[in-house]
């Protein structure tokens, strides 16, 4: 078995439920690795880490699964699978980069924690995103049962199935555990290998990968001789991309020309290095993070600075409007109680998230199932009938409201 990741699964759910507890749990690393996200604890950009779902042959199930490459008694445990977690942010001001995230997922875990009534918004605002983009493997992980009674143990469990009964998960199981204190871990384990399945993939060339995270990874200080060129982070979704390989980042970086006008150069650099966690590879593939170097100045990718952008060996132009096909939700997600959904008007300010771009948009035109709309910044418009998700500012925030498709 690979040690390469082969698919992706978010961890998803509202602030504080237990989201980067668990990916620690899971895989031994704490995904805030930003002095600002350490500081206020709380996880601002997508983190992602790798680890394993590995078995144990001399322990009973569920304990012979787990997530270490060695077993209890000293022995080398079998790999039977190799992931990518993406550590989505659970507050509601970010759930924009949760969005973009999103659409990476070949499977999920919602977070919710059992000392809270369920749902809470941004549960509900997380489960609806991965409706929308046609996510169906799921499982709920009951975290913190730790912190209550059986009693009340039961009761929010209770809430939990009434919440997904009314979503296309209602047939999602609900695993309880610890992240903390790392309980129930090994029946999760047991639970992922057994349901969660790679979808099928596209191989060959040519390859396209939407980035996530982009990095500049000198350290302050290093003298030009020995920079090393920019590193883009995300996921190939499909065909592969190898080492040496020529490749297109569009829209590119941003331009601003005199006179105040923006424009959008594509960039075109070529692949140095492929990286899956620590593991160097020569060709990327859809499943897993990768992270791939290139030679482009690291001053372009600092600081997430390409993060939206569509990479590979084709990349279709930029567009700056969009007719999308779309439906609203019927009730506002993401606020408690219920609150009914107003229709869209023309010349309405919206946010669209097309893969891991995310883009302010004015809408131009509005029926009840047509919106053409036009972009502040250009979109790549990745694949034939592209999702996208539909944001609204409603009540003072920005509201995941509805999807679509982009019409060709
Ligand atoms: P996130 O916002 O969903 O990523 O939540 P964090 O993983 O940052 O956890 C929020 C807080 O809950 C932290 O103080 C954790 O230590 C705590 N926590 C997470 N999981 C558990 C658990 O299973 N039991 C208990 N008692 N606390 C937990
Ligand atoms: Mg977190």
């Amino acid at each position: 078995m690979s040690l390469i990741p082969t698919m992706n699964i978010g961890v998803v759910g509202h602030v504080d439920h237990g989201k980067t507890t668990l990916v620690q749990a899971l895989t031994g690393q704490w995904t805030a690795r930003h002095s600002e996200e350490l500081k206020k604890s709380m996880t601002i950009k997508l983190g992602y880490a790798n680890g394993y779902i590995s078995y144990c042959r001399d322990l009973e199930p569920p304990e012979a699964y787990g997530t270490s490459t060695v077993c209890p008694n000293g022995e080398k445990a079998e790999i039977l699978k190799s992931v990518s977690y993406i550590d989505a942010p659970g507050h509601e001001i970010l759930m924009a980069t949760m969005l973009a995230g999103s659409v990476l997922m070949d499977a999920a875990l919602l977070v919710i924690a059992a000392n809270e009534p369920c749902p809470q918004p941004q549960t509900q605002e997380h489960l609806a995103a991965l409706e929308i983009i046609g996510l169906n493997q799921l499982i709920v992980v009951q975290n913190k049962v730790d912190t209550v009674d059986k009693e009340q143990a039961k009761k929010n469990y209770k809430q939990i199935v009434d919440f997904i009964s009314t979503t296309r998960f209602s047939k999602a199981p609900i695993i309880p555990v610890s992240a903390l204190h790392k309980v129930n871990i090994d029946v999760l384990a047991l639970a992922m290998y057994k349901l969660f399945k790679e979808p099928e993939r596209i191989l060959g060339k040519p390859g396209l990968m939407l980035i996530a995270r982009s990095f500049d990874v000198n350290p302050p200080g290093t003298p030009p001789e020995r920079l090393v060129g920019g590193v883009v982070g995300g996921g190939v979704i499909r065909g592969e991309i190898d080492i040496d390989d020529e490749i297109e980042i569009k829209p590119g970086v941003r331009i601003e020309e005199k006179g105040g006008k923006v424009r959008y150069e594509p960039l075109v650099t070529r692949v140095v290095s492929i990286k899956y966690g620590d593991i160097a590879v020569d060709k990327a593939r859809p499943g897993g993070l990768v992270a791939i170097g290139t030679t482009l100045d690291p001053s372009l990718t600092k600081a997430d600075r390409m993060r939206g952008n569509v990479l590979g060996h084709n990349v279709p132009d930029p567009v700056n409007s969009l007719v999308i096909e779309y439906r609203l939700f019927e009730k506002i997600a993401g606020i408690k109680g219920y609150e009914k959904m107003e229709p869209i008007k023309s010349r309405e300010p919206i946010i669209i998230t097309i893969g891991t771009m995310v883009g302010m948009g004015i809408v131009t035109k509005a029926t009840s199932d047509m919106l053409e709309v036009t972009m502040r910044e250009p979109v790549v418009v990745y694949q034939d009938r592209a999702t996208v998700a539909i944001s609204r500012n409603i009540k003072g925030r920005w509201r995941l409201a509805g999807w679509g498709y982009v019409k060709a």
